[in-house]
């Protein structure tokens, strides 16, 4: 029996289109949030107690899979949890808005601050996503794919020292600038390590080296190595997250070993699969600000078809979606990707 004529579980079907394999149909798998306010009012969890305690943390997270019907679950909401046992200013706001850290008061000025704490894993916030995958795997383990958060270095110097001071360091001291990335990098495998050993079967690294910002070379000088490095400490897939504008990266990315780049609807998905030309895969790209929250489902469907058609491994929205986002925009998702591959009868 061919894989393709039995029905894959959303397990199997985001493991295999990690690994290159042949699938059923293109999963729906999110690298980033997909909880709303909505689903956060269906099972009575909501932000931000959410991101605090495991058991909340899960129930919210579950509903990517139970109600949306998506083949991942993402339980890691936020980009702040790390930073926040490590010591940040937080801001942790509202049900209807995101915890930030306050990065006007950095806790750090250079790489010889850096220190991770003894208990990084047992603080609040590192623990509430452990003890939620841990949760998530027994209920979930066998049907789904678990998706862990651990942020990159690059995300974390800009929490620890304040976005421009680190950017203005790369210039004035870039040796320093890496031995600073080089220590953080620590607080990146430690806290993927946990989340594998609690059962995650994938993990994003979120690393905002985007091209808002940075350039290209910027990438390829101060992170591709370090990707590479991660990839090789981890021992799971790992899905790479960057927003904004990246295809001038893309052939780096691509040379991380990584098994995905999460891409940004910035990006064109034919020019995107170009320039990885084939040495990644590929998981995105709809548009969060105007289409899934704006728009309706035959605008979001376009998007599905658009980012089949270019042959995007795997369907997600861009980046966490805006935390109002409409149902209907979502469950258009796996219905748009289900009806693309009956129209092709089959894969
Ligand atoms: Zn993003």
């Amino acid at each position: 029996m061919s894989p393709t004529s039995e029905k894959m579980t959303s397990r199997q079907r985001v493991m295999s289109a990690l690994a290159g394999e042949t699938v059923d149909r293109p999963p729906v798998c999110n690298p980033t949030n997909v909880a709303t306010v909505e689903l956060m009012d269906l099972v009575g969890a909501s932000f931000p107690d959410a991101h605090r305690n495991g058991e909340l943390n899960a129930r919210l997270a579950a509903t990517g899979y139970t109600e949306l019907g998506f083949d991942a679950i993402s339980p890691y909401f936020s980009i702040i949890q790390e930073s926040s046992a490590l010591g940040c200013d937080m801001q942790w706001e509202q049900k209807d808005n995101w915890p930030t850290v306050r990065m006007s008061n950095p806790i750090w000025k250079s790489s010889s601050d850096v220190k991770i704490p003894a208990d990084f894993l047992e603080h609040q916030d590192t623990k509430a996503i452990t003890d939620s995958i841990s949760i998530l795997k027994r209920e979930y383990g066998d049907e789904v794919a678990i998706v862990g958060k651990t942020m990159g270095p690059w995300t974390l110097a800009y929490h620890v020292f304040g976005v421009e001071p680190f950017l203005l360091g790369t210039v004035d001291d870039p040796g320093e600038t890496m031995k600073a990335l080089h220590a953080l990098k620590e607080a990146t495998i430690i806290y993927g390590q946990a989340q594998i050993d609690a059962g995650a079967d994938v993990l994003t690294v979120p690393d905002h080296a985007t091209g808002d910002l940075v350039s290209g070379e910027y990438y390829k000088r101060f992170l591709l190595e370090m990707h590479q490095e991660l990839e090789e400490e981890l021992s799971v897939p790992i899905m790479l997250h960057i927003c904004g504008s990246t295809v001038d990266r893309m052939p780096y990315i691509a040379e991380t070993g990584m098994a995905a780049f999460h891409f940004d609807s910035k990006n064109d998905p034919s020019e995107a699969m170009a320039a990885v030309n084939g040495k990644i895969r590929l998981v995105g790209n709809i548009n969060n600000p105007t289409t899934l929250y704006a728009r309706g489902p035959s605008e979001v469907r376009a998007e599905v078809n658009a980012a089949l058609d270019a042959g995007v491994q795997l369907i997600a929205p861009e980046c966490a979606i805006p935390l109002k986002t409409k149902l209907e925009n979502l469950l258009e998702i796996p219905l748009a990707v289900e009806d693309w591959v009956a129209e092709r009868g089959g894969n």
